[in-house]
């Protein structure tokens, strides 16, 4: 109980210093050290980070969406004229990966292996979406696997490129789908991929499609350890070693929350119902609760991920409702069914030239998928989308 208290009195203070912290209305690119900028996004949209050196340049994590990703590329062009040479994922989600395609070929991409492996098993219509989510890149991407320019490795690995040093982190993990951190050791930065979290509560799910708590906090002392200077995280304002303490501490508070209702013999339906972290008010993303209970109640009995079958469901009917920029649709169907869906980055959408102009009103059909048995907290995810006005 003693630990508990202090790191509820540790939350409310960092709380009070920090309610409300997210970015800005427009994405920024920010100077952290010579040669090194960080590209901040919109409203606590994914960041990245830019390497530039005299044999090109190194891209880490590439844009929410691809109005965002030609944004950094502006960005890029207004400091150097060198090729972007790498392009470096820190993790495997549409936010963080979507906007490869704008850079490679000719950029080389670096991902871990396991991150190689999930992209070997794309299907059909995430493939179409990568070869055509840039216009302007139709005709360069006209056969081009998503595997094509990849390099991929299992450990850590260091890359030398213009006289500077990049180093890939990789903490081994059973559920860990791939993340990891960049370091630049001569000038103290770190992009800490999916576990850098200012302000936001973590996205960890009962699939373990997000890895776990577990693999979190084995990540979060290895990075720490190296007491960065400037942490760039995986979205919202740029901080310091000092967040990925803060994390640490969230991350024991939720698990022990979690523990003593188990404890009390709670269900799940109740350890969901109950499980809150408004100590940290003011934070993004309340709406990750439920899936952080569900998740801790698997990893803290020692259960593995939640193994989900998805039935594929067709709809036609008209957009009622548009939130975060496309990503989350409310369809009325054309049988009177509301219908929320959510749209990612893998998302074949014809009709439009992203998900950032889709609009209420607009006609719409959609291949989705329903998870079975399982809270699909955000929508369906959908697989094809047309639109027409
Ligand atoms: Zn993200």
């Amino acid at each position: 109980m003693r630990r508990m208290a202090v790191v509820a009195a540790f939350a409310l203070a960092m709380t009070a210093a920090s309610a409300y912290a997210i970015t800005g209305e427009k994405a920024e690119f920010k100077k952290v050290a010579d040669d090194v900028y960080a590209f901040v996004g919109k409203l606590n949209d994914a960041n990245a980070l830019v390497v530039v050196t005299s044999q090109g340049v190194v891209v880490v994590d590439t844009g929410n969406n691809p109005p965002e990703t030609r944004l950094l590329q502006q960005f890029i062009r207004g400091v150097t004229s060198q090729p972007i040479r790498y392009v470096i994922i820190t993790q495997n989600h549409g936010d963080h990966t979507g906007g490869t395609p704008l850079f490679a070929p000719p950029a080389t991409v670096i991902v871990h292996d396991r991150v190689a492996k999930d992209w070997a098993s794309w299907k059909p219509h995430q493939i179409k979406s990568w070869r055509t989510r840039f216009r302007e890149r139709t005709e360069a991407m006209k056969n081009v696997h998503p595997l094509d320019h990849v390099v991929s490795f299992s450990n850590n690995m260091s890359l030398k490129l213009g006289g500077k040093t990049i180093e890939l982190l990789y903490v081994d993990d059973p559920h860990n789908p791939g993340d990891i951190a960049v370091w630049l050791p001569e000038s103290g930065v770190m992009h800490a991929g999916f576990v850098g979290y200012i302000d936001r509560h973590p996205d960890i799910r009962p699939d373990y499609s997000h890895g776990t708590t577990w693999g979190m906090l084995r990540q979060l002392e290895v990075f720490s350890a190296l007491k960065p200077r400037v942490m760039v995280p995986a979205h919202g304002p740029l901080g310091d070693v000092k967040d990925l303490h803060a994390l640490t501490d969230y991350l024991l508070l939720a698990r022990k929350k979690v523990l003593v209702m188990l404890q009390q013999g709670l269900p799940l339906a109740d350890i969901i119902k109950q499980f809150h972290m408004n100590e940290y008010k003011g934070w993004d993303r309340e709406s990750h609760f439920a899936w952080i209970a569900e998740t801790l109640y698997r990893e803290l009995q020692g259960m593995g991920p939640q193994l989900v079958t998805l039935v594929e469901e067709r709809l036609s009917g008209t957009i009622t409702q548009v939130g975060q920029e496309g990503r989350r649709l409310t369809v009325r169907t054309d049988a009177s069914r509301e219908i929320r869906l959510r749209v990612t980055s893998d998302t074949d959408i014809t009709g439009a030239a992203d998900r950032s102009q889709l609009k209420a009103g607009m006609r719409a059909s959609a291949l989705y998928v329903v998870p079975q048995g399982a809270n699909a907290a955000l929508g369906f995810d959908v697989y094809e989308l047309g639109v027409a006005p």
